[in-house]
């Protein structure tokens, strides 16, 4: 069976986690989109891990992970973290690389520098991993495949053209030292030998897999809301974070997904600019921020401080629409049990008028949050396991948002462990 683990908002809400679990029992774990600009957070056996361009079914050993196409690739970052994984006793972890994925190359990082400051204080708040200058690319089609490496006279030719056009911009807009096409083809052919062990035709072997009735998960990167075309466009990602671009990112027929597990936190949080319509400030964002811990402090790529929010029903809503959504896997609930009241958006209020539907950015922008007020259940609800024995107004809450969502929450996660889990 094929399952995508995806995200219904910003990222964060802890996917990580989430497929990191569902791996326990997969054959493969795909990354079908985005790169090294995201971080997933896992803790498990092995100890607490950030990973950003590795599929988290690393920790299995019986599990393959797969770079899709669709991935940023980023190689030296990827050799990093397979370091990272080997120092810390995750023993030759089974790893395939689409020979059709493209590579983020060196001046992709420069470019994305270059255009955030040129952007001064309209910036887009990038990582500068080089992933909307690697999307650029790819579209404009002078991307450069992972299969280029092992065609030299092909791998020169396209460096050569990403650096005519490149120049210009360099010397022109940016006023930087231009790119010499035969230094980056030496730098980069040094990428072959790294990777070539594990490059393969990952569609034929995919098909062969779904034949063979294998557990497959595609995990996906940040959340519906980054969506370029979905999303809060422009303060979006360059690759689509949807599952029904997983079939696409990975290789695989569209109708071969099977379940769509959406994650979605129990409260907000974003990084980045953009409109966030139940964003908090101050004290109480300060004591959200902290009491998340690693759910709520810091962005796992840029350990830039998150904004910090109430549960968004309405964004909620419309991310768990968009994915297709069979599944809503709930986090982090243990992280409001310090809570008297607990609010939760279930409006839009734009122009006077109250609204359920998630709005296009510049409605977005105006959108003030309608609430409902919760009660807080006041204790500590981790190490529980079955949803009836949860306080009643924890069960309260959960099921207050499935009603909004209209997508049923069959995931409660109440603490970041493997083992700090509820099905329903
Ligand atoms: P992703 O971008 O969606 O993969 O988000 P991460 O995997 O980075 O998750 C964000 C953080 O939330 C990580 O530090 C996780 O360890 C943590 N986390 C995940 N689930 C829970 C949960 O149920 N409770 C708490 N307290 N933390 C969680």
């Amino acid at each position: 069976m094929v399952k995508a683990i995806v995200g219904a908002c910003w990222g964060d809400e802890g996917k990580g986690k989430i497929t990191d679990m569902l791996a326990e029992k997969a054959d493969i774990v795909i990354r079908f989109q985005g790169g090294s600009n995201a971080g997933h957070t896992i803790i498990n056996d092995y100890g607490k891990f950030a990973l950003h361009q590795m599929p988290s079914g690393v920790f299995n050993p019986n599990t393959v992970n797969i770079i899709g196409t669709g991935v940023a690739f980023n190689v030296p970052y990827f050799m990093k973290e397979m370091s990272y994984l080997v120092d810390n006793g995750i023993k030759n972890p089974k790893i395939l690389i689409s020979d059709r994925a493209q590579l983020l190359m060196p001046y992709h990082i420069a470019f994305d520098t270059y255009e955030e400051a040129r952007l001064s204080d309209k910036q887009f708040g990038s990582t500068k991993s080089g992933i909307a200058p690697f999307y650029s690319d790819k579209y404009a089609k002078v991307g450069i495949q992972v299969c280029h490496l092992f065609h030299e006279a092909e791998l020169m030719e396209r460096i050569e053209a990403a650096c005519t056009i490149k120049n210009v911009l360099l010397e022109h807009l940016y006023h930087q030292p231009t790119l010499d096409p035969k230094a980056i083809f030496d730098e980069v052919i040094q990428y072959r030998d790294m990777i070539a062990p594990y490059v393969v035709n990952t569609a034929e072997y995919l098909d062969k897999a779904i034949k063979e009735g294998k557990e497959i998960l595609l995990e996906g990167q940040l959340g519906a809301l980054k969506d370029p075309d979905h999303g809060i466009f422009p303060m979006t990602t360059s690759s689509s974070t949807l599952a029904g671009f997983a079939a696409v990112g990975a290789g695989i027929p569209a109708r071969s997904i099977e379940k769509v597990y959406t994650v979605a936190k129990a409260y907000s949080s974003a990084v980045g600019g953009g409109a966030f319509v139940s964003e908090i400030f101050g004290d109480e964002a300060q004591e959200l921020r902290v009491r998340g811990g690693d759910a709520g402090e810091f962005g796992a790529t840029t350990g830039r401080p998150r904004r910090m929010g109430w549960f968004d029903c309405v964004a909620t809503r419309y991310g768990c629409m968009m994915q297709g959504t069979t599944d809503v896997a709930f986090t982090a609930i243990d992280v409001l049990s310090y809570l008297d009241e607990i609010k939760v958006c279930v409006g839009y209020e734009i122009d006077g008028v109250v609204t359920k539907e998630f709005p296009v950015t510049p409605l977005l922008e105006k959108a003030k949050p309608v609430y409902e007020t919760l009660e807080g259940w006041k204790c500590d609800v981790r190490g529980i396991t079955d949803f009836n024995e949860l306080p009643e107004k924890a069960q309260n809450y959960v099921t207050f948002v499935e009603k909004e969502l209209g997508y049923p929450i069959t995931i409660v996660s109440n603490g970041p462990k493997r083992s700090e889990i509820i099905y329903r």
